[in-house]
């Protein structure tokens, strides 16, 4: 494949704007090269600059469940355009797409929109530390949620890409407020809690790990903190940034039947639009502003085009959910594929999946922390496997710290030219 002029672009960008991406992860620090610049993008299919063609497992890093330049999707956000782009005040179609969380998501009541996964954390934690009354909060090591201060303790993907998990600019006063955790080692949760009696608002954990490479939870983990939250008065949070309305219509609470708290959401929620959004019972939800006195804002929050692109998906998730079975099958068929092409060229790895996440870890032993999924990362065959993988025109995700997303505009067609892929290009491995 040629590269030249995402090359030059690439150039070009480097000179205003830091590292030429605005977010690292895209930069492909991680696995050597340089990124490809997408001119536009089509269901299943990604178009880049110098006229190539790729077969997409990201899916802008997750939200495009049904596919690029979905046409209801799109439909919505253009007719909705014609209106206005913001107001700054309230509008019908908040209403609209909050009613259809609430319906769609178990054990919630309220839903406010925020602008990112970031902010969706962000507000959850501040929201349990305002209605708890205490300061420190419990995050796992790998687990990311986006990057405000409390988070960038030893965070996954492009935190820990970059080899920054303390970042400058976090003060050690914030550090001292986030405990950290052994992903899937509850007793190590409870030997924190013990030494931090009646001072915990909450624990926050991606509930399925898409950010050390898919790492399900294993069994009675999700269970165990609940338990252990409902007698220590702690707010169990779920960061369902990934896996909110991609597992299952109402997330990991309706698919692994735990409920937590409050519930972060972000990606599918706007469609492929800059949204976020957490959501609560009420007695929780209750605690934000105007209401209770956890503030809270955002001048563009509940944007009309970004609820908009969110209803026109979410309806569609709600109207159709023969389309989460879709995608669940053709992910269980990539898994098949993949695993066997890898074995009949005797490539050591292990396949994590839950639902439509999947990721392929270099490595025999099982990976379900962060330290198992670093070791497994150590090995550099990810990276090599990577640009295979492009070679071949498959975009697979540019770390080994991410999971790859499956949308169900892929055809059984592509997934059987991704698994010819992975046999070719695991032959070199
Ligand atoms: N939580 C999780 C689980 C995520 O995967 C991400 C982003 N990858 C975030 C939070 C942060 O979301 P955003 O990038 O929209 O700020």
């Amino acid at each position: 494949m040629i590269y030249k002029r995402s090359s030059q672009l690439f150039a070009e960008a480097q000179k205003v704007i830091p590292g030429g991406v605005n977010s690292p992860v895209r930069a492909f620090k991680a696995v050597g090269g340089e990124p490809i610049f997408v001119e536009r993008a089509e269901g299943a299919y990604l178009f880049d600059e110098d006229g190539n063609k790729l077969i997409d497992y990201i899916n802008s890093w997750g939200p495009l469940i049904l596919g690029h330049a979905h046409k209801p999707v799109l439909d919505a956000v253009i007719e909705r355009a014609k209106k206005g782009t913001s107001f700054g005040t309230p509008t019908e179609i908040e209403t609209k797409i909050a009613e259809l969380a609430v319906k769609m998501v178990p054990n919630i009541d309220k839903i406010r929109m925020v602008n990112s996964g970031t902010e969706a954390c962000m507000s959850a934690v501040r929201l349990a530390r305002g209605f708890t009354g205490k300061e420190k909060i419990i995050k796992f090591a790998g687990c990311y949620h986006g990057h405000s201060d409390s988070f960038l303790i030893q965070a996954g993907s492009g935190a820990v890409t970059f080899g920054t998990p303390n970042s400058p600019g976090v003060t050690q006063g914030t550090a001292k407020d986030t405990l950290l955790a052994k992903y899937n080692d509850l007793d190590n949760v409870k030997d924190l809690i013990k030494a931090n009696k009646d001072k915990i608002a909450c624990i926050i954990l991606e509930p399925v790990a898409g950010n050390m490479g898919c790492i399900p939870p294993a069994e009675g983990f999700l269970e165990g903190l609940r338990k252990v939250c409902d007698e220590e008065g702690i707010l169990l949070v779920f960061d369902e940034v990934m896996t909110g309305f991609r597992l299952a219509a109402g997330g990991v609470q309706e698919r692994l039947k735990v409920n937590a708290d409050i519930i972060c959401f972000g990606k599918v929620i706007g469609g492929g639009l800059p949204v976020g959004a957490f959501a609560a019972r009420n007695e929780i939800m209750d605690y934000l502003a105007p209401v209770g006195p956890v503030y809270q804002a955002g001048t563009l929050s509940g944007n009309p085009l970004a609820m908009a692109a969110g209803l026109a998906m979410l309806t569609e998730l709600h109207e159709k959910p023969e389309i989460f079975e879709s995608i669940e099958k053709k992910t269980a068929y990539l898994h098949e594929g993949i695993e066997k092409a890898l074995k009949a060229n005797k490539v050591e790895h292990t396949i994590n999946r839950l639902g439509s996440m999947i990721s392929v870890h270099f490595m025999e032993e099982p990976v379900t922390d962060f330290d198992s999924a670093a070791k497994a990362a150590s090995n550099g065959k990810y990276n090599k496997f990577f640009h295979g993988m492009l070679e071949n025109g498959i975009y697979i995700a540019p770390s080994a710290f991410e999971t790859w997303f499956i949308s169900d505009a892929l055809s059984y067609e592509d997934l059987d030219k991704t698994i010819e892929a992975v046999e070719k290009v695991s032959r070199e491995l």
